[in-house]
């Protein structure tokens, strides 16, 4: 029998291995449901579909599939704070 492990390992905080020099976009998001305590997250854009998203005050992130990223904790979708 063979088990397959998939090549990502679980995201311990910060241990996400992403290339500084690709500068990928970060973007600071914040969850706009009255009932989630999700304070401040940061999105970087991994590619077209994947979104890592960063939690600083917990120390947390969350790979995110999806054209905009979506709140780790209740699944509204995000609104930035920066204004592009
Ligand atoms: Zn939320």
């Amino acid at each position: 029998m063979y088990a397959t492990t998939p090549s990502q390992s679980t995201t311990n905080g910060h241990t996400a291995v992403m290339s500084k020099s690709r500068a990928s976009v970060e973007v600071r998001s914040f969850c706009p449901s009255i009932f989630c305590f999700t304070d401040e997250i940061v999105a970087r854009r991994v590619n077209d579909k994947v979104w890592l998203l960063a939690d600083e005050t917990t120390d947390q992130a969350w790979l995110m599939m999806g054209e905009q990223p979506t709140c780790p904790h209740c699944g509204t979708t995000l609104l930035t704070t920066a204004r592009a």
